[in-house]
């Protein structure tokens, strides 16, 4: 279960159980946060000025963010304190070809950014490791999902079991149809029909295959709230190109 919080004056979606991790800091931003993406045309030193609002919000002043470049692929991988400061100032900065980041180390705010696609946030509680990855139809197809757990398993020896998932707010299958190109990538439980349309279940999706990498139902957590029903947030399906990209954050302490 996913809780709707006000810091500064504005919600942030965090999961419940998640928030009596003394060592753990997460959050999902809703658009009252403003556009914190830089690659959508806006003033640079505006979404700088929010990013760092949010940052002290979350109680994170000091911390640096490390943002992915998010192609819409499946690649991750474990970051560190060499990679501080990536995508934090600029766009070009950002960690190339990567939709997924994890980390051991404190002091950095791992983020992806959004409007529709789905947030997965990862936690690792007894090893304190934190990830976070940006997965639409395309990464979702290409199972981003299953990529992170993987990834942890071959670099840090992590047991799926050990993983705990939010699955953050994102587009419903209630307001994504879609064509038979992109449905062809997707098995039929995860396709619906509605009048007349099939429309495809991005956060089931994302489930099935974290349960088929190995993580417990019990430690996966989605938010059951649709982007595009809920006017609180920024929506590509529902705005079209002029919708701004809210941040999903992971920190360790
Ligand atoms: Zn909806």
């Amino acid at each position: 279960m996913w809780q709707r919080i006000e810091l500064d004056g504005c919600g942030v979606w965090q999961v419940s159980h998640w928030q009596g991790y003394d060592w753990l800091i997460h959050s999902m931003t809703e658009a009252a946060w403003g556009n914190l993406a830089l690659h959508v045309g806006d003033d640079v030193d505006a979404v700088l000025r929010r990013r760092e609002r949010l940052s002290r919000a979350l109680g994170a002043a000091s911390c640096s963010w490390v943002l992915g470049e998010q192609i819409h692929g499946a690649r991750c991988r474990k970051v560190d304190i060499s990679d501080a400061g990536s995508g934090e100032a600029e766009q070009h900065s950002a960690l190339a070809g990567l939709d997924g980041l994890f980390t051991q180390d404190r002091q950095l705010l791992l983020g992806a950014l959004f409007a529709d696609c789905v947030p997965l946030l990862y936690v690792v509680p007894n090893h304190r490791i934190v990830g976070i990855a940006h997965a639409g139809w395309r990464g979702t197809a290409a199972t981003m999902a299953s990529s992170v757990v993987r990834s942890m398993g071959e670099t840090l020896g992590i047991n799926p079991k050990e993983i705990e998932v939010g699955i953050g707010p994102s587009i419903g299958s209630c307001c994504y149809p879609v064509g038979t190109d992109t449905a062809s990538h997707f098995s039929a439980d995860v396709l619906s029909e509605r009048d007349g349309r099939v429309h495809l279940d991005l956060v089931l999706a994302n489930t099935i295959q974290l349960l088929e990498s190995g993580v417990r139902e019990t430690a996966i957590y989605p938010a059951g709230v649709c982007t595009s029903c809920n006017r609180s947030f920024f929506s590509y399906r529902r705005d079209g190109s002029k919708a701004g990209r809210m941040a999903a954050l992971v920190l360790r302490r």
